[in-house]
């Protein structure tokens, strides 16, 4: 009996340790066959997956003997810091509406840019910011309009986008629900830049002198608009968008541009591409523009660049300047623009970073 019980239990440890090594056999074997069959030749191994992104920090006169070279050095180094920190995620495998997000934040926190800190003042002297974001995979979009406190608006439109049912919150009911949610509020002051002060009091003096109205006054572009936006791909090919903006000097309070409108400031379609535009918003609002660019894809089976460039000379038509990026699923970029100037970046197929302001 006790011999009995010694083979038996001799007969489950044969038998445990045969299946143990069958399954350490197992993957071993077959990571054997496809080493020895090379990487061309699995079927299975999966290609790199391609991931993009382009950020703008606005649109406009941007002339070249106005420029020193430390500014231009600022303004090229915030550009490269919301690179690193959108490309950053990408690389690590993280979502398009991430890296989107991220950047934007980076450039709003930026005094150089129009939109968060750096926002250009209403004719009343107060700031008054929108901002808008969208998912090209699922179409779900967030957009906040005339915010006050928010340290990163752009935060909060995703926010809207996740957490409400809604696509749109402005002002007081906007920031309440900031507050509810947990997102930074700051004073007023936090946006305050002596620059962007400065520019407001130029303008009011220049309206003073008959000069406001069309462009007919020696305030550059630069002082009165601007606007910071971030398009991206993902490794799961899934597309975002991401812009936000103080909007134009001198704008009457209450005023919202393109900007927080979706299919004019912003858009984002997994089928076609993202798009973040930059310029006279009324216009951009008036031809759709965001929208266009992917409309023109989808059904006119235009390729980015044709498509990029319609749209923006349909902005022009009407008399709008600016200009705008796009990404398409397959990584390409356009960034189009028809002033003499965009601050702009994108990340180029080998990962390089390049930064251009002027023509
Ligand atoms: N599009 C922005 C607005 O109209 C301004 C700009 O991008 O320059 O508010």
């Amino acid at each position: 009996m006790k011999l009995f019980r010694i083979l038996n239990c001799f007969f489950v440890i044969a038998l445990f340790n045969a299946g143990a090594s069958a399954l350490a056999l197992g993957p071993a074997r077959s990571l054997t066959a496809v080493a020895e069959k090379g990487p061309e030749n699995q079927p299975t191994m999966k290609t790199k997956k391609k991931i993009g992104l382009a950020i703008h920090g606005g649109a406009g006169t941007i002339e070249r003997s106005k420029m020193t070279p430390e500014k231009e050095r600022e303004y090229r180094a915030g550009l490269e810091r919301a690179l690193t920190a959108g490309y950053e995620i990408l690389k690590r495998g993280g979502s398009s509406l991430d890296a989107t997000e991220v950047a934007v934040r980076a450039l709003e926190d930026d005094p150089h840019f129009n939109a968060g800190r750096g926002s250009v003042f209403t004719s009343a002297g107060t700031n008054e910011m929108d901002a808008s974001i969208m998912d090209g995979k699922t179409l779900k979009a967030g957009a906040v309009a005339s915010l006050k406190h928010v340290k990163n608006p752009i935060g909060l439109a995703r926010l809207v986008m996740e957490k409400s049912p809604h696509v749109m919150l402005d002002c007081a009911g906007a920031e309440a629900f900031a507050k509810e949610n947990g997102i930074e509020l700051v004073d007023e002051k936090y946006f305050f830049t002596q620059e962007r002060w400065d520019a407001l009091q130029k303008i009011k003096e220049a309206e003073k002198h008959g000069g406001v109205g069309g462009k007919n006054f020696f305030i550059s572009e630069d002082d009165l608009h601007g606007t910071v936006g971030a398009v991206a791909l993902d490794k799961d090919g899934n597309l975002a968008t991401a812009t936000s903006t103080g909007g134009m000097a001198n704008k009457l309070p209450g005023r919202i541009g393109d900007t927080p409108v979706i299919g004019a400031g912003t858009y984002a379609n997994n089928q076609t591409c993202a798009v973040s535009c930059t310029g006279d918003g009324e216009y951009f609002i008036r031809a759709g523009a965001a929208h266009e660019v992917s409309a023109l894809m989808q059904y006119r089976g235009m390729k980015l660049q044709e498509a990029a460039q319609m749209a923006l000379d349909a902005v022009k038509k009407l008399g709008g300047s600016g200009g705008l990026i796009a990404i398409d699923k397959n990584g390409e970029v356009a960034l189009p623009f028809n002033t003499n100037g965009m601050y702009r970046g994108y990340v180029d197929p080998n990962g390089k970073f390049v930064v251009e302001i002027y023509r």
